[in-house]
């Protein structure tokens, strides 16, 4: 079995599986956030009654994270919302914005976007506050209402999107009927070479198969290269398994995922035990690609789908309105020092937005020091606008006050997941996904750029 089916046989209960199979699996941890969590719930109600109890207070995690810091009421209710469900059922684990228990969120727009308007316990990005909260375990099945929930992947987990009816029943039962999908094997060998980024490595993915090419398949990715790779570069290549159109990504345990792993539950305090899923002898893919990252260069993913793929060095001649930085994919801790590192001391040329994706990476950016300027500071110096505010902003468009949200037909170079016609705003923008590196060179140039040209030496 690959490592996907042994993941579903255990939760089946089964000895084994193959693809192709129907099973019912036991789900670990459902995560929901603002704009789903409150239609789950109503599926919920609706289908095991008003007075109903979740199946486990412990196991059903809500984010708020998508449209929070916006003036739309209708955006604020939502999180409201999520915090009556949460008082009334005992729910554990949520991460509200605001401090007070029984308050409402207000975003007050008066105080401008870039500085901190959330409380505490507010944990920003779904799927990269799940990893840091302690959530993302192992050989467990996490179903979430998103479709980048693949992203736990990375943490040898069957992890994957599924809509509010599927959510409002797992929230009743913990169960799920499952189909048991194909494997697609990547095998990634040799290293990266400098410039290069981990979402070098899954546009050219994607690119290779095309943006329906993986449709309801597991892309598993292993080899000496994925061993090579950092915990947030492989969070950015199972991230993207479904803008192949994937059911979920997965990389095998090693002691990388044990250390992240492990720190991670200890400090939240959560569940720390787990059965990591092992490579057996006998995998059986339906494809096979092997990649050597030594010869991988900058790639972009060209307007209108995440498969449209060419190196960067190929685009100079597209000129560019705007850069953009952040989400699950691209706004973690290491892809803001990547970005950095090529801004550092210049100016960029057109206007730029930087969205941390939780709120410890805005602490780390503002903590990290080179020399006597933090990270933080090396950004706004080189004419980012930084926000404090750490969520999904324009990744999805959202309001038309969303931070960074296109509002007119412009080209932007964008360090997040998705470029579908309208995904950041303007239905007739266009949108080229990069890496934070070569969406650092563009902004520098103004227009698409091989990041290699601005390598410091
Ligand atoms: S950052 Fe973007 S891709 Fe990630 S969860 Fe938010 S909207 Fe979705």
């Amino acid at each position: 079995m690959t490592l996907t089916e042994k993941i579903l046989a255990r939760a089946a209960g089964k000895a084994s599986v193959q693809a192709g199979d129907n099973v019912w699996v036991q789900a670990d941890v459902l995560m929901t956030h603002d704009v789903c969590g409150p239609g789950t719930i109503g599926v919920f109600k609706r289908e095991f009654g008003d007075k109903a109890k979740v199946w486990d207070r412990n196991r059903i995690v809500i984010i708020p994270d998508h449209y929070i810091f916006t003036a739309d009421s209708k955006s604020n209710r939502n999180v409201d919302i999520l915090r009556d469900f949460v008082r009334e059922q005992g729910i554990t684990y949520f991460y509200d914005v605001i401090d007070d228990p029984n308050g409402h969120w207000v975003f007050d727009a008066a105080k401008g976007a870039l500085k901190r308007q959330h409380g505490s316990h507010y944990a920003g990005v779904c799927h990269a506050a799940l990893a840091q909260k302690g959530h993302t375990r192992p050989g467990e099945v996490l179903f979430g209402t998103d479709s980048h929930t693949c992203m736990a992947g990375a943490f040898n987990e069957f992890a994957t999107g599924i809509g509010n009816t599927d959510a409002g029943f797992v929230m009743g039962t913990g169960k799920l009927l499952i189909k048991v999908p194909e494997t697609m094997h990547f095998q990634l060998e040799g290293k990266l070479q400098p410039g290069v980024m981990a979402k070098d490595i899954i546009l050219h993915c994607i690119g290779e198969v095309g943006f329906d090419g993986a449709t309801y398949r597991a892309l598993q990715f292993d080899g000496a290269g994925a061993t090579s790779l950092s915990m947030d570069d492989r969070m950015t290549i199972a991230n993207m398994a479904i803008e192949a159109g994937g059911k979920n990504g997965i990389f095998e345990f090693d002691a990388q995922t044990q250390a992240f792993v492990d720190y991670r539950c200890k400090l939240n305090g959560t569940k720390a035990t787990y059965d990591p899923a092992a490579r057996d002898k006998n995998e059986k893919f339906v494809y096979e690609h092997v990649l050597d990252l030594s010869k991988l260069e900058p790639t972009v993913a060209c307007h209108p789908d995440p498969g449209q793929r060419k190196l960067a060095r190929e685009l100079g001649h597209i000129k560019l309105d705007r850069a953009y930085i952040g989400s699950c994919t691209g706004g973690k801790t290491s892809d803001f020092l990547e970005f950095a590192r090529i801004l550092r001391g210049k100016r960029v040329a057109i206007d730029t937005f930087g969205v941390p994706a939780t709120p410890e990476i805005v602490h780390d950016l503002q903590t990290a020091r080179w020399d006597n300027q933090t990270v933080w500071e090396i950004l706004v110096a080189a004419g980012v606008q930084m926000t404090e505010n750490a969520g999904c902003a324009a990744c999805l468009g959202g309001p038309v006050d969303t931070f960074g949200r296109m509002n007119a037909p412009l080209k932007c170079i964008s360090a997040t997941n998705r470029n579908f016609p309208g995904r950041m705003g303007h239905k007739e923008s266009q949108v080229f996904l990069a890496s934070p590196a070569t969406v650092a060179a563009s902004a520098l140039a103004g227009k698409i750029t091989d990041p290699r040209e601005y390598l410091p030496a």
